[in-house]
């Protein structure tokens, strides 16, 4: 048993934890737990605990549905809002087949996996998310909509009824899972807030991500509200997304990072911008995995300036460009070590480790291959005409989930990624959502026809 593992072991007695949970995702980024006693955790630590893998969705096929949960002692955290003694805590566990060896249904192992091809050019992949989401006065189920918490706007701070006091507990709650944050305020939308990460290791951010989603919707409600990460809840106002920033070290110098060079970017930070660029299209439908995604990217407020939409449509970065997919933000002279890109795709309805996986894949094959950076695009691009764009070679993002999934299923480079099996069910399981949603006859269009038709 190694040092990690012993300090587990005695803080469960130190600290009168009797229910150890044990966290791990399945592949379309949902949560699953399993509640083991303290005293199975020595032999879950050598071998693993069993369980059934037929149960998670995309985890196994019938026939070979045994699997192992192995607990990651680097992520043991007591869980404050079960503070009461006796207490609980959570590992984050890498899933083995009966054989011992990796899952390859396991989306953490994805992302572990192309990290190892990240370290092995000598690399280490860090990000930091900033999560938006809405809070909610109730969550209704039959297709109306909800209503939002409060009627603040972009960084209000006026006190509200409901929910005022949302983000300083939720906040205390993460620092007290050792996730620290780095920023936070009221987003553009009523009952829409935002919550920054400090930027860490893609694994930690990813498995934290996992842990952010739940102690959202737990101090949500606590305090009577609802947590939402649904990218798009509302017609009318802008979507949610969780916009990351992304840097590759090279030991501990930024590979980002060139004294003098445009933006103080290097030839690396330069070919990995086109690398996501390139292969934006592909790796969407694992960015923005739901139908509701599109209705994010492609809605109508970041048109409107100011509602502050500013989801990205189209394919191109820019420095401080709002309406990129890809932002250079701004940096300060000499602080080499903070020069990273800011993805703006991604929303946090997104399976975090597959997400990471993908964005770190398309950046490295832009570095290997020693892509050219296109020129940027420093004007508002949702402003240019079909023509302007086409012209400065401006490519849209997919419209929607079909036209996503039939890029992936073409995508050499998230297939190899993804590992046969998930990207087998992944396919199968977003084709079944489009082609459920494609069949559906919307209000929209009873509104629209009925009396003209
Ligand atoms: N809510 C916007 C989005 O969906 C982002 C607003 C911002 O932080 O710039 O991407
Ligand atoms: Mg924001
Ligand atoms: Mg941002």
């Amino acid at each position: 048993m190694d040092k990690q593992q012993e300090f587990v072991l005695r803080t469960l007695e130190e600290r009168d934890i009797r229910f150890v949970r044990l966290w791990f995702s399945d592949v379309l980024g949902f949560l699953k737990s399993v509640a083991v006693a303290p005293a199975e955790l020595e032999q879950a630590f050598a071998e693993g605990i069993g369980f059934d893998g037929s149960a998670i969705e995309g985890f196994a096929r019938v026939y070979e549905s045994d699997m192992l949960a192995k607990p990651d002692p680097t992520t043991f955290q007591i869980l404050p809002w079960r503070a009461e003694s006796p207490g609980t805590a959570r590992m984050f566990c890498d899933i083995l087949m009966p054989d011992g060896s990796p899952s390859y249904a396991d989306p953490r192992q994805v992302l572990k996996r192309t990290l190892e091809r990240s370290s092995d050019l000598g690399f280490t992949f860090y990000t930091h998310p900033e999560i938006e989401f809405f809070l909610l006065k109730d969550k209704p189920l039959d297709g109306t909509e909800p209503s939002p918490a409060d009627q603040s706007g972009y960084f209000d701070h006026t006190p509200q009824p409901v929910g005022h006091d949302f983000r300083r507990q939720a906040i205390t709650m993460l620092e007290a899972m050792g996730i620290s944050v780095e920023f936070s305020h009221h987003e553009g939308a009523p009952g829409q807030q935002e919550i920054d990460l400090r930027y860490a290791d893609a694994l930690s951010t990813a498995d934290n991500i996992m842990t952010f989603r739940l102690v959202m919707k737990e101090v949500a409600l606590e305090q009577g509200v609802h947590a939402t990460f649904m990218p798009k809840p509302f017609s009318d106002h802008p979507g949610s997304g969780m916009h990351t920033h992304l840097s590759l070290f090279e030991g501990d110098r930024n590979a980002f990072y060139e004294a003098g060079a445009e933006y103080q970017m290097s030839k690396t930070g330069r070919s990995f911008i086109a690398g996501l660029l390139r292969h934006a299209g592909e790796i969407a439908a694992v960015t923005n995995q739901w139908v509701n995604s599109y209705k994010r990217i492609w809605g109508g407020s970041q048109r409107t300036a100011g509602a502050g939409g500013e989801a990205p449509s189209y394919i191109c970065w820019g420095h401080n460009n709002r309406s990129a997919l890809i932002r250079v933000p701004m940096y300060k002279p000499g602080k080499g070590q903070s020069t990273r890109i800011e993805v703006r795709s991604l929303d946090a309805g997104a399976n975090p480790y597959l997400a990471y996986a993908v964005l770190l894949s398309a950046g490295l094959k832009g570095v290997e291959e020693g892509y050219e950076l296109p020129l940027g695009a420093e004007d508002d691009v949702w402003a240019l005409s079909d023509a302007e764009r086409r012209a400065m070679g401006i490519k849209p993002l997919p419209q929607n989930l079909g036209e996503a999934i039939d890029l992936m299923e073409h995508s050499e480079l998230v297939a190899e990624t993804l590992g046969e099996h998930v990207f087998d069910f992944f396919l199968r399981n977003k084709k079944a959502e489009w082609e459920e949603y494609r069949a559906q006859v919307t209000p929209f269009e009873l509104k629209r026809y009925l009396h003209l038709l």
